[in-house]
C-alpha cells in the first residue's frame, strides 16, 4: 500500500530526489506464533477482532527510540479532525510515525502507553488506516519546499485563508455558450484580487459558513 499512489507524480518525483522518505512496516512481523497472529476477539464480546496491544508496541517499540522527537500518530475515526492547519505544522515538523489500524482497531491500552494521539481523516469508517495514512501524508508533502512547480499556489488555497477557494478558469475563453468572467481577462490586477477575495467571501458563506467562526486549527 506504500508508497502507493504518492509514488507517483509531484510525490513520486520529489520522494525519488530524496525530498522526502518513507519506511513501511509490517506490523505481521511482530505477530505472535507460527501464524504470526495480531489479532484477538474483543474483551467482552461483540463483532471483529481487534489489535493486540503487545504486538502493537513491538512493532512501534522496533521504529521508535526513546529519544525519538516525532509525534507518534494513529489514524482512527475517533481522533481530531485532521485540518490543514495541523498539516502544515507536521509539514514542518520532524516527521511523524504513523500507526494505521485494522480490523475493529486497537486495545485501548497501547494507546496511552505509546503516547499516540489519533488523527482522523472525516466523519466516515474505512477499513483501514492505511489509506487515512497516504492522505495525511499526501497533504504535507505536497507543502515541502521543491514539491509544488510554485509555492505561492499552496498558500492561496482553500483552507489556508479559513476560507474556500475562489472559482478558477482556463482556456478556451468561451465554452458551450459560457464565458470566463470579463474581469479575469482584464489584466487588473488589483480588481482581480478583488474579485477573487469576495467570491472566496461568498462561497464560503453559502458552502461552510461554520469555516467563518471555527478556529483552524
Ligand atoms: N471500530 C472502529 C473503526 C475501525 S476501522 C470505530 O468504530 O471507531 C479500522 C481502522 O481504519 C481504524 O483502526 C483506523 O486506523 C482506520 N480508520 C477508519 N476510519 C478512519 C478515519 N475516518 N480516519 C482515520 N482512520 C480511520
Amino acid at each position: 500500500m506504500f508508497p502507493g499512489p504518492l509514488g507517483i507524480s509531484l510525490s513520486g518525483d520529489a520522494l525519488t530526489r530524496g525530498t522526502w522518505a518513507l519506511e513501511a512496516r509490517q506490523i505481521r512481523e511482530h505477530g505472535i506464533g507460527r501464524h504470526r497472529s495480531v489479532d484477538d476477539t474483543p474483551a467482552g464480546g461483540g463483532a471483529g477482532m481487534v489489535l493486540r496491544c503487545d504486538v502493537l508496541a513491538a512493532a512501534i517499540d522496533a521504529v521508535v527510540a526513546p529519544d525519538d522527537p516525532r509525534p507518534r500518530l494513529l489514524m482512527s475515526p475517533r481522533g481530531k479532525p485532521l485540518s490543514q492547519a495541523r498539516v502544515r505544522a507536521l509539514s514542518t515538523g520532524p516527521g511523524a510515525v504513523i500507526v494505521c489500524g485494522r480490523f475493529e482497531g486497537v486495545d485501548e491500552r497501547v494507546i496511552s502507553a505509546r503516547g499516540l494521539e489519533e488523527v482522523s481523516i472525516g466523519d466516515y469508517v474505512l477499513s483501514g488506516g492505511e489509506i487515512a495514512a497516504l492522505v495525511l501524508v499526501d497533504a504535507c508533502v505536497r507543502l515541502l519546499p521543491g514539491v509544488m512547480g510554485k509555492v505561492a499556489s499552496g498558500e492561496d488555497e482553500s483552507f489556508e485563508s479559513g476560507r474556500l477557494e475562489y472559482p478558477q478558469y482556463t482556456r478556451p475563453r468561451e465554452w458551450e455558450g459560457h464565458a470566463i468572467p470579463d474581469i479575469l481577462n482584464g489584466g487588473n490586477h488589483g480588481a482581480i484580487a478583488k474579485w477573487r477575495e469576495a467570491e472566496s467571501e461568498r462561497l464560503t458563506r453559502e458552502r461552510r459558513p461554520d469555516l467563518l467562526t471555527r478556529r483552524k486549527d
